[in-house]
């Protein structure tokens, strides 16, 4: 994924762009430095080599640093997807009504339209007759007839072309193998010594899940970021699972293409904002995922409904909206990126959301109670143009950002770890501050000198600056000031 954040009136919001393999390609690595307006980019770790990957993030990095511009990059990891095996040809048609068997005994090219392999060999163990399974992201349906020890027999529901190594899902719920698999050990590993800024963990199942994950990453890189992507139907089948998953994670993934299959279209819609509402009402941020502008894949517009898509998830409140193929294999990559950025601008500005996004109104913690209080004061104090928010970990913007994104919120911090992670927050602006040669009393005034410098604010305005009574300490925040700009 990668994700920008379209800037513009003063207003922001985020985006998120597939970067696959096709980033190599010279047009994809054009868009990059264009700058369109990317806060981040995801690495599927399901495509490509740990080099081709390596090469990804310094191309990245590289084009962030011309346009000064801090993004996120994110390494996705494959997770257990659950798949057949292949054919002896590259797919096989298969007609309505008649058999077709999954059989995890069947080597990798002997399947054909009766019959294929599967390499999750307790497959025939978690389903029973009477399920339907899901082939092909859904568009395959089949009717499980009968089971035996290695073989799952089915009818097919609704037939057509089965590509090889196809994903198997189960409606409702229930294909359940642990979220890390050798290979993702592996890929954390790598990832965090590129390093990047979050990794994101396929098909959770719960809280355990990220937990294992968290130990894992953390052995490797403290700083960085967790993303739960919850794409299984037990992940979103109880608000306690869901709260629970949450809290375990740094962000959340609506993955809208997995989670779509298991639960149903129907269903997807009332988890989608339930999820947002509960991320950021939990202190955590959110991404919405999957076939936002499907149709430019092919075409050099969005659909209509594609637009709608778009901006109901920023008026829901997400944080980022995330394109995969559209921007990884597509033909218009750049068209798509310039489109989504235009819609999230024209949503944010027509946006209910900072009265109605939902707020736990109980505080934990003093930094907590600032950003809070910086929130409300900016919002309802006449004449604050920017929030400054001098943070050394990153956590007072992402709880103001959880509040209100307008005014805007500008993340003041020396570290381009914390910059980087931050540029996933709704509203939030990374900024390149050194306090070290600065002395304690000028600080204030050498933010706002920034601010000024940038055009974000001007003489006779105010600006609501917090910050800890010692430079660079996490979690230090103490102190909420009310400046006029002179
Ligand atoms: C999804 O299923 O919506 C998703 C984001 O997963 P993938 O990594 O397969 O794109």
């Amino acid at each position: 994924m990668a994700e920008g954040k379209a800037q513009s009136a003063g207003n922001i919001g985020h985006i998120a762009k597939g970067c696959n393999g096709a980033l190599s390609q010279k047009e994809r690595g054009a868009t990059l430095a264009r700058a369109l307006g990317v806060d981040a980019f995801r690495l599927n770790f399901s495509h490509g080599t740990h080099e081709a990957h390596r090469q990804r993030v310094k191309r990245i990095r590289r084009a962030a640093g011309r346009h000064r511009r801090f993004v996120a990059v994110l390494a996705d990891m494959q997770g257990p997807k659950i798949r057949i095996r292949g054919f002896s040809s590259p797919s096989v048609d298969l007609e309505n009504d008649a058999p077709f068997c999954i059989d995890a005994s069947i080597d990798e090219h002997s399947g054909d339209q009766t019959k294929v392999g599967t390499t999750w060999t307790r497959l025939c163990a978690q389903v029973s007759p009477g399920d339907r399974l899901l082939l092909g992201d859904g568009l395959i349906e089949l009717d499980v007839t009968d089971t035996g020890p290695h073989r799952v027999d089915c009818r097919v529901v609704s037939g057509g072309t089965l590509n090889a190594n196809a994903g198997i899902n189960k409606r409702g719920g229930g294909l359940s193998a642990p979220a890390l698999t050798e290979k993702d050990s592996g890929d954390i590993e790598f990832a965090c010594s590129l390093p990047v800024d979050y990794v994101a963990v396929s098909f959770p199942r719960d809280a355990a899940d990220m937990r294992e994950a968290r130990r894992l990453v953390h052995a490797f890189d403290a700083s960085c970021g967790l993303v739960a992507k919850l794409e299984r139907a037990e992940a979103v089948d109880s608000p306690d699972t869901m709260r629970e998953l949450i809290l375990a994670s740094d962000a959340v993934m609506v993955a809208r293409g997995d989670l779509g299959i298991e639960i149903g279209d129907a269903a997807l819609v009332a988890v989608q904002k339930r999820l947002i509402g509960m991320a950021r009402s939990l202190n955590r941020s959110v991404i919405t995922a999957t076939q936002m502008m499907q149709s430019m894949i092919e075409n050099p517009r969005p659909t209509r409904a594609e637009v709608m898509d778009v901006a109901n998830a920023v008026l829901d409140g997400t944080d980022a909206v995330m394109l995969s193929a559209e921007t990884a294999i597509g033909r218009y990559p750049e068209e798509t990126v310039r489109s989504m950025v235009e819609i999230i601008e024209g949503a944010e500005r027509h946006s209910q959301f900072n009265v109605a996004s939902p707020i736990n109104p109980k505080c934990d913690a003093i930094d907590q109670a600032v950003a809070r209080a910086a929130t409300e004061v900016a919002a309802n104090l006449g004449g604050v143009t920017a929030i400054a928010c001098l943070t050394a970990s990153g956590n007072t913007p992402r709880l103001m950002s959880r509040v209100a994104s307008n005014p805007p919120i500008f993340a003041f911090a020396d570290n381009p770890r914390t910059l980087a992670r931050v540029a996933l927050y709704r509203g939030v602006h990374p900024v390149l501050f050194d306090t070290r040669p600065i002395s304690f009393d000028e600080i204030n005034q050498s933010a706002i000198d920034w601010l000024k410098r940038h055009h974000v604010v001007k003489s006779g305005e105010r600006v609501v600056l917090t910050k800890g009574d010692y430079h660079n300490v996490q979690g230090g925040t103490s102190t909420l000031r009310i400046l006029p700009v002179t």
